[in-house]
């Protein structure tokens, strides 16, 4: 893609089961707000249809109310409206009980609730006459859209629409993946380099001409230092070092950690196989080694998992009481604090369809340490090895990276990453100021996607 578009303005309706911050479980729910704020700041008309789950988190729900309800799939099904972020949300609250479980997911019957849903959210357009020109769905929680769309509603009234679908996450659900692949009309994944990564499976490889990879943005809005109200002072990159050192020390204030200026690498990510479980550990121990500071927010889904950092968390609560401390939860507020607190954020995942922490690392001046791999290699260049392929991105460097998935490689890149922190601290100074100033927003991928949608009208 490239090139202005001039096209006339699109009516957009993402159908999804995550959208920050009402109901964000990960990255899927960052995307779905900001990509929308960002296409909708092109003036472009965007709607939202979610679930309506008891777990809503309603402070950013404005002016709920119920609108009207239409009987469908055996049960009568309300319908909400609200503005949340500045977006148009429409929410589906059957009156069988299928999002009134507490969770978003894990639920026993997830894939039966989400099906109803996709069904529900094609009926309540085709009822309510939107015809839309793109129904954009996302992941396995809304694949069904594609083939229930093309089944069911593409000859009848949504004749107009054309059907896109994002893979944020090819481990889930892959099964669904394929056969939303087949029936899309046009698919796209997070990063160039995922979906490269991914051209060779068997879900996506027979509709390659239709899959593209476009970055995700961060929302400069919801993720700003100078107008966060979690962090002590508001920043930019003219005194990124003063809004940083106040950041520190409220963290460290907030969690017991002692308060003087040691490296501090933050981590913040959903404890899972794929974030690199062995190399989040092996970080932790090796940061302590070097006489840093380490802050980790994360919980795990899998209990076995969550157990076992319960237990890390309680060693080191005793070994490095004032170094270390693990946060086990979910914490969007503390989250804040993290990125603007620490000097680095290590994100070691095994694999990365595109990441978003290390993005909102740089938007609060602090320093990525990753893994080579989707996203995070197409975001972070290393400022030893990568400058070519920096400017080869009109960019200049802004990180460490390594490759590989044992405890060297981390070493490899966080030593580096510390010694610079102790060794030159103009440098470093310098590169937490150059970071800030990279643009990760959505500004270049929204021009993607309207491009990706017009060329989907024509399809
Ligand atoms: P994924 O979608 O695989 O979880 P991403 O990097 O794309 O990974 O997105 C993760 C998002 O969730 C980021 O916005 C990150 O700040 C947030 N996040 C992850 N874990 C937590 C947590 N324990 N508390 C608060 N925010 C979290």
């Amino acid at each position: 893609f490239g090139g202005t578009v001039k096209e006339p303005p699109l009516h957009i309706v993402h159908i999804a089961v995550e959208m920050a911050p009402i109901a964000k479980v990960g990255g899927l729910g960052d995307v779905v707000t900001s990509l929308s704020r960002a296409v909708q700041d092109l003036n472009h008309k965007v709607d939202i249809v979610f679930p309506k789950y008891d777990c809503l988190n309603l402070n950013h729900v404005t002016d709920l109310h119920d609108q009207r309800s239409y009987s469908w799939g055996g049960t009568e099904i309300k319908v909400w409206f609200s503005i949340v972020e500045g977006l148009s949300v429409y929410f589906l609250e059957p009156l069988n009980g299928f999002f009134s479980k507490g969770c978003v997911y894990g639920c026993g019957n997830d894939a039966q609730r989400f099906g109803f849903f996709c069904h529900a959210a094609l009926e309540f357009l085709n009822q309510d006459g939107f015809n839309p020109d793109i129904i954009h769905c996302h992941d396995w929680s809304s694949a069904p859209v594609t083939w229930l769309f093309k089944d069911h509603y593409m000859h009848y009234g949504l004749a107009k629409s054309r059907i896109i679908f994002t893979i944020h996450n090819l481990e889930f659900g892959a099964h669904f993946i394929s056969k939303a692949m087949a029936y899309a009309d046009k698919a796209t994944t997070v990063s160039r380099t995922y979906s490269k990564e991914v051209a060779g499976n068997p879900a996506i490889s027979p509709h390659l001409h239709k899959f593209h990879g476009i970055l995700n943005g961060i929302d400069l809005d919801i993720w700003d230092p100078y107008n966060d109200k979690f962090i002590p002072i508001s920043y930019n990159s003219e005194n990124v070092v003063e809004g940083k050192r106040a950041a520190k020390e409220a963290l460290q204030q907030t969690l017991g950690l002692k308060k003087s200026d040691f490296p501090l690498v933050g981590i913040i990510t959903r404890l899972t196989h794929q974030k690199g479980i062995h190399l989040i550990k092996h970080a932790i121990s090796r940061t302590l080694e070097r006489d840093g500071q380490v802050v980790l927010l994360g919980s795990a889904p899998d209990p076995r998992i969550q157990n076992e950092f319960v237990n890390l968390a309680k060693q080191l609560h005793s070994s490095h009481r004032d170094r270390a401390c693990l946060c086990l939860t979910y914490d969007e507020p503390l989250s804040h604090l993290i990125y603007a607190g620490a000097d680095f954020i290590l994100v070691p995942s095994i694999f990365e369809p595109c990441g978003l922490t290390q993005l909102t690392a740089m938007r609060y001046g602090s320093i990525p340490v990753v893994r080579k791999t989707g996203g995070l290699y197409d975001t972070v260049f290393d400022v030893d090895n990568d400058k070519a392929r920096a400017e080869a991105q009109g960019l200049e460097p802004n990180g460490f990276n390594f490759d590989g998935a044992d405890c060297g490689g981390v070493d490899y890149a966080l030593n580096r990453a510390i010694s610079a922190w102790y060794d030159s601290r103009d440098q470093f100074n310098s590169l937490c100021k150059r970071v800030m100033e990279q643009d990760w927003s959505w500004n270049r991928p929204a021009l993607d996607y309207m491009e990706l949608y017009h060329a989907a009208k024509k399809y």
